[in-house]
């Protein structure tokens, strides 16, 4: 079975570095919000590649010892995280192989839509799987690819493969990074400003990577490109023809760190802008304004700045519990939000108050939410959510659960609001969620909102193991 529809993942590569791997570490750091279940680092120093990959976050992986192993001038790193129960060290990224033109390593951030009928043909003519994650499927088509260069075999094997894929690869003396043609996981190029650390590149999912190791940020990689870093320098190509672009809207509402500067536009600007807008859309009358902790904070400031209401922490999180947090047995379940988020009676009691959060998935935290904030003495919850109903899922590289999980895809508003036990709840718009560029939606993958899809899987095999592994999920 495939390890589908459930991964995210963040990448980061240094080129041209003394210290490479330490820069990469420093990126995994600042990308740990996009996977938290592995975490691996393959560098070159110019001869061999060296690896180490664990489960775990970024600071239980890499000791100080690991770090002094990865030695070269250039490294290429992945976070991962997945729920599809395929979670296992052969699954942590980079993956590294030897193939005739020598060792090869890659960090995948996306999912393809046609890596079943890929893999089939695949092992049907001899290849042999060590995961079961697709992003094997990108390195045997380049290992079995006739062409004789390495861009060759490159540019081949992802003619082949469709869906989404931010990819960087890394041999002994070059650092490779693709992003496909429709550009629906963000990938972004800066340099080192080469005050004596030294020069060189850097490609990473966000911004926020390169602000922490200080490098000047220099543009997106854009969609279906492939940039080749050389000793000589670097090149880019743009050898498939263009496509309208599909970047995923979801990195604005959620994925994306706030500080993240995504598809030119600062995401915490935008989160804001969002809730200015559901604030204009959907006013109420109420005595503060209060954000669940972090996803709802921006779009919250933006409400209550619109809105003219003061805005309050009634929620504090603590910022300890990860999300491999393992709900304790059934007896004492009813804590499980309660070790992540504390209601402030101070900032409630007797309050009205309306409560903003980022998207409702499966409805079970906003219900938990509303008990707490009436636990503690709000007077009435009106629930605000800066992005529509989340109906459908994302197979694209962001993890929502499948289809009949998801509340909206099957209930009214007002049947969620039930549900959550709000007294009232809205959503923004769609077309509230593109106000902030001029209600220009063209470019962006909204599927998750609206069910289009810009790639349909297209390979029966593999939307029967989709079936397959949703009647699994729900059973
Ligand atoms: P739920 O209880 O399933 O409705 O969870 C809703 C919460 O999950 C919201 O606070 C969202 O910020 C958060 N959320 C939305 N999408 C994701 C995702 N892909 N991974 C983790 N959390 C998410």
């Amino acid at each position: 079975m495939f390890d589908k529809f459930h991964e995210e993942c963040g990448v980061v590569g240094v080129y041209g570095h003394p210290e490479a791997a330490n820069m990469v570490y420093l990126c995994l750091y600042a990308l740990q919000h996009r996977g938290q279940e592995s975490s691996g680092i393959v560098s070159s120093d110019g001869e061999v590649l060296i690896s180490h990959r664990q489960m775990g976050l970024v600071a239980d992986v890499f000791k100080e010892d690991v770090i002094k192993r990865l030695e070269g001038p250039s490294a290429i790193g992945h976070n991962r995280y997945s729920t599809s129960g395929q979670s296992h060290l052969k699954n942590a990224q980079p993956f590294v192989v030897e193939y005739a033109l020598g060792p090869i390593a890659v960090s995948h951030n996306g999912n393809l839509v046609n890596a079943g009928i890929l893999r089939e043909e695949l092992e049907t003519s001899g290849s042999i799987f060590q995961s079961t994650s697709d992003t094997e499927v990108i390195i045997h088509l380049i290992a079995t690819s006739k062409e004789g260069s390495l861009m060759g075999r490159i540019v081949e094997a992802l003619s082949r493969v469709r869906g989404a894929y931010s990819l960087l690869f890394l041999t002994v003396d070059r650092m490779i990074a693709a992003r496909d043609p429709m550009g629906f996981r963000p990938l972004v190029l800066g340099r080192f400003k080469g005050n004596g650390s030294g020069r060189g590149y850097v490609v990473a999912s966000e911004t926020c990577a390169l602000d922490l190791i200080e490098a000047e940020y220099l543009r997106e990689v854009e969609p279906g490109e492939i940039i080749s870093f050389t000793p000589k320098g670097m090149e880019s190509l743009k050898p498939f023809p263009p496509v309208p672009h599909a970047k995923c809207i979801f990195e604005y509402i959620y994925f994306s760190r706030p500080d993240s500067n995504l598809y030119g536009r600062n995401v915490h600007q935008v989160r804001k802008e969002l809730g200015r807008q559901l604030a204009r859309e959907s006013p109420v009358k109420a005595d503060l304004v209060t954000p669940v902790p972090d996803s709802g904070v921006p779009a919250a400031i933006g409400y209550a700045e619109e809105s003219g209401l003061p805005l309050e922490f009634g929620l504090i999180r603590n910022h300890y519990v990860g999300r491999t947090f393992i709900e304790p047995q059934q007896s004492i379940r009813h804590f499980g939000v309660k070790i992540k988020l504390n209601a402030q009676r101070e900032v409630l009691e007797g309050k009205r108050v309306v409560v903003v959060d980022d998207s409702i998935v499966r409805g079970t935290t906003s219900r938990k939410i509303i008990r707490m904030l009436r636990d503690a003495g709000a007077r009435e919850v009106h629930m605000r959510i800066s992005s529509p109903p989340t109906i459908s899922p994302c197979y694209y590289g962001i993890d929502t659960p499948t289809r009949s999980e998801l509340i909206a895809s099957s209930s009214s508003v007002e049947e969620i609001r039930k549900f959550i036990e709000a007294d009232s709840l809205a959503y923004l718009s769609r077309e509230g969620m593109y106000s902030f560029l001029g209600g220009q939606s063209q470019g962006f993958c909204d599927a998750c909102f609206s069910a289009n899809y810009p790639i349909h899987f297209e390979d029966e095999g593999h939307t029967r193991q989709l079936h397959l592994f949703e009647a699994t999920q729900q059973r």
